[in-house]
């Protein structure tokens, strides 16, 4: 067998929270780890983490820089990168960039530039699970282009519906439209704000469905054809469609129900030849009909969970198949899917530093204090989160990432508000209140949320 060429250095194009997080599991893998930071992330701790790190994208901006590929990559080739990691968000569902990294010989630790080309259209992606035999919801096959496209598809399926930018993400780009009298001007918004915010007009229509749960799939793939779930998060907390809270797994599948989505989940990215870590996103309403919605083609900010339940360390996992192991190697150490398992129950929250209290609203300023909760069963995973660190407005708010595991929900949910009581955060408010009324809330503790739940449930802005 060929002898694999393990990485030796890993430049990591992000930074924050999962700057650090890749960090970390390089250095256990015995990976060096290189930085990139801009002249706003000076003082930022993802580049005190890693063992080298550079400037990149002087004179540009904040977001800019970090989207440099010509700054990034000149580092990478500079200082003998052998692979780049993008983490999620900024470079990490841009195929070009995936396609250069090729080119230049640098391993792209992420899936191949045509699966992200493909999956961050989310018509294209529709088109693939339609395929692959999945469920998906009523909507457009292709991007519409007039209203008579439109109110032909409402003559069909009624109100309400949802308009989508193809090339969304982020829980941006979408507009629920309940009756004709919105349709025309929602429709026009809906174009010029993803031609803005996305560079690409296409939007496509889907039917709403009302209160439904989100559920997605985690997935790792090798390059030797082995694809296996690592079962389900519960994302189904949200607020302006982000996720806010998540639960692994979850409280509202049956068995049965649960097999059914993690099957489709890994049937539709073994047909789609997908190699990496992926998560195959779906609805599931509220008479457990499942639908897909999309594919996110990285790691994803709640991977976290997934990790507490399984004990397998999905960073590590993409690293190990982009060096080319098998999943099964020893080396990797991810079990074969008969074997892989859950156990007990994690919740994540995101805590940010927005003001609950004004729309969560971004706040920016010195943290005066910053003294975070622990203990057993708890997971931080933070970027710039120390006393005297100073929150910026050039990047996106989240402060640290709270995990809490234990054998029971009730337990992970009590473990969770006691952490989130004993941080001591000022100078810059955060969203812990709201986190705070979120994991104590009877609605939580049973396990009935739906995607409506924040918007629903105004006692938990008080
Ligand atoms: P993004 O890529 O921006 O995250 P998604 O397609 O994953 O967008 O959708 C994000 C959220 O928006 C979903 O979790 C769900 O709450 C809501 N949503 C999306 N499509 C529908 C739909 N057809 N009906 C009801 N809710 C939807």
């Amino acid at each position: 067998m060929k002898r694999l060429k393990r990485f030796t250095k890993v430049l990591v194009a992000n930074r924050g929270e999962i700057a650090i997080r890749i960090f970390r599991a390089c250095t256990e893998l015995g990976i060096r780890t290189v930085a990139v930071y801009t002249e706003q992330d000076t003082l930022s701790l993802h580049r005190f983490k890693a063992d080298e790190a550079y400037l990149i994208g002087e004179g540009k901006g904040p977001i800019e820089a970090y989207l440099d590929m010509d700054a990034i990559l000149e580092v990478a080739k500079r200082h003998d990168v052998d692979a780049i990691h993008p983490g999620y968000g900024f470079l990490a569902e841009n195929a070009e960039f995936a396609e250069r990294c090729q080119r230049e010989g640098i391993v792209f630790i992420g899936p191949s530039p045509e699966h992200i080309q493909m999956f961050g259209d989310k018509v294209d992606a529709r088109a693939m699970a339609v395929k692959a035999g999945l469920p998906v919801i009523p909507g457009t096959p292709e991007p519409i282009q007039s209203l008579e496209e439109a109110m032909d598809f409402v003559g069909q399926h009624d109100y309400p519906i949802i308009i989508k930018a193809a090339a969304g993400g982020g829980g941006r780009g979408m507009r629920i439209v309940r009756n004709q009298e919105e349709l025309c001007e929602a429709l026009e918004r809906a174009r010029s704000e993803a031609k803005s915010a996305f560079g690409n007009a296409a939007v496509y229509i889907e039917k709403f469905l009302e209160n439904p749960k989100h559920i997605e799939v985690q997935i790792l793939a090798d390059r030797h054809g082995h694809v296996v779930h690592l079962f389900e998060r519960d994302c189904s907390i949200q607020r302006r469609h982000q996720k806010v809270v998540e639960v692994a797994p979850s409280l509202s599948l049956t068995d049965e129900l649960r097999e059914k989505i993690c099957n489709a989940a890994l049937n539709l990215m073994e047909k789609a030849g997908y190699c990496n870590a992926g998560t195959v996103e779906f609805l599931v309403t509220p008479d457990q009909q499942y639908y897909f919605i999309e594919v996110n083609p990285r790691v994803q900010v709640e991977h976290t969970i997934t990790e507490m339940i399984t004990g397998i360390d999905i960073v590590q996992s993409q690293i190990r198949i982009a060096e080319g192991y098998a999943l099964t190697d020893p080396e990797v150490g991810v079990p074969t899917q008969k074997e892989i398992s859950t156990r007990g129950y994690a919740i994540q929250c995101r805590v940010t530093t927005e003001d609950p209290a004004r729309n969560f609203l971004p706040e920016t300023g010195k943290l005066l204090a910053y003294r975070s909760g622990g203990g057993f069963g708890i997971r931080l995973d933070s970027g710039n989160a120390y006393p005297g660190a100073v929150i910026t407005p050039h990047y996106d708010s989240l402060l640290v990432k709270v995990s809490s595991w234990a054998m029971t929900y009730e337990q992970a949910a009590k473990k969770m508000l006691r952490t989130l009581r004993e941080f001591r955060v000022r100078g810059v408010k955060t969203n812990i209140p709201f986190l705070e009324n979120v994991v104590q809330h009877p609605v939580f503790l049973n396990g009935k949320y739906d995607t409506s739940f924040i918007d629903t449930t105004p006692e938990l802005f008080e």
